[in-house]
């Protein structure tokens, strides 16, 4: 049979809204953008709060609805989205004006490679032709520095409008800025709180990162209050999470992405990352070896249904391209240097993906 928009909302029209006892018609909760495509059917619900409580029961009262009312055989599971009006982040023209994305790079726990991703995928990115900036927000450890071989660097200070805004230091087609260049490693974990929110909110507000495709936040592990301040601070298109396929990575990366889901930092992710996925001799490119179990990472992100955007094997030449601070996304012939290049166009893809399902005005998609 034929499906037409009636149909659907006559359907809706059957499902009250517990919070107003109004049907979601009348309530004015059907979005003006049903659309049909052989069986299947999308559409936005939308709602007041973004964390609204009843928006997964209504969400699946509508799906039951259309299902008794329309037909069984429309394909409804999954594609209602909920969107709010209530932006619960920053508007994106706030800060970084001329930032087109904005990409946390995170990770459960310490160790599993979160940084040397970042660096990769910042010069991966770069390498696709893209304007790149790098933050390394990582207090615990910031290693960019060294992986773009910039230690050395002391950023100086240009006028710009008016303003004197900190240059970032520029290798590899990056531009980067790090906490680390304004405090000695030594010092680095001393700095928390106020003292390191407050450095990174200048090294985003008063640095001269112009005209950028890609800004990508290297965060520190877990979960801390930069995480917080990096939210409130800027509108973060989304987050990717480094794991490796170790059950005790897993269990941190879990935690990390029901971070950014929930309803106090509320950032979208884009994916999960398996770095160290398998490990691949030099001499023997088509030997894998599972050290840290096999596919640990993909099991995950079907789990949770979050995209896997790549899987990244264990190669002594990424550990060596980040101690001599050369990326292996340098040389993109390479195996490494592929495997950074699959990943950065995942990346792109996703976040390509995300913009083209969110409706035209500025509504933020919730999480049912
Ligand atoms: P994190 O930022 O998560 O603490 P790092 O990026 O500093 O982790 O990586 C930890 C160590 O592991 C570094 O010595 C790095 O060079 C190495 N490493 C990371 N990923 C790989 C990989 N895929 N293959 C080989 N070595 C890696």
């Amino acid at each position: 049979m034929a499906i037409y928009p009636k149909l659907i909302e006559e359907a809706l029209s059957k499902v009250r809204y517990p919070g107003t006892g109004k049907d979601l018609v009348s309530a004015g909760m059907v979005e003006d953008d049903i659309r049909i495509d052989g069986n299947k059917v999308s559409f936005s619900l939308l709602f007041e709060k973004p964390n609204d409580p009843f928006i997964k029961s209504v969400v699946k009262a509508a799906e039951t609805a259309i299902l008794t009312y329309v037909g069984p055989e429309v394909e409804i599971k999954g594609n209602i989205r909920a969107v709010s009006k209530q932006a619960p982040r920053p508007e994106p023209d706030k800060l970084l004006p001329q930032v087109k994305h904005i990409i946390a790079v995170s990770s459960g726990k310490g160790g599993v490679g979160k940084s040397t991703v970042a660096a990769n995928l910042a010069v991966a990115l770069a390498g696709l032709g893209y304007q790149v900036g790098l933050l390394d927000a990582d207090i615990f450890g910031p290693s960019q520095p060294k992986m773009f071989r910039v230690e050395e660097a002391r950023p100086t200070m240009v006028e710009v409008g008016g303003r004197e805004l900190i240059e970032p230091a520029e290798n590899y087609g990056v531009k980067l800025l790090s906490i680390g260049f304004f405090v000695n490693k030594e010092d680095a974990v001393l700095w928390r709180g106020a003292m390191a929110s407050n450095a990174l909110k200048q090294l985003i507000a008063d640095a001269n990162w112009g005209e950028l495709d890609y800004f990508l936040i290297d965060l520190p592990p877990g979960t801390s209050d930069i995480h917080l301040t990096m939210v409130q601070t800027l509108a973060i298109t989304g987050a990717v999470v480094v794991t490796t396929p170790q059950e005790v990575a897993l269990a941190d990366a879990r935690k990390g992405i029901s971070m950014f889901q929930s309803d106090k930092i509320n950032v979208p992710v884009l994916g999960l990352i398996e770095n160290m996925a398998w490990f691949t001799p030099a001499e023997l490119p088509q030997n894998k070896y599972y050290l840290f179990g096999k596919e640990g990472g993909k099991r995950l992100a079907e789990e949770l249904q979050v995209p896997l955007l790549g899987q990244i094997p264990i190669v002594q030449s990424i550990c060596e391209g980040g101690d001599n601070g050369a990326p292996v996304a340098l040389n993109p012939d390479s195996i490494t240097g592929q495997a950074f290049r699959s990943l950065a166009e995942a990346v792109t893809l996703q976040i390509q993906k995300r913009e083209e399902e969110l409706p035209p005005t500025a509504r933020v998609q919730i999480k049912g």
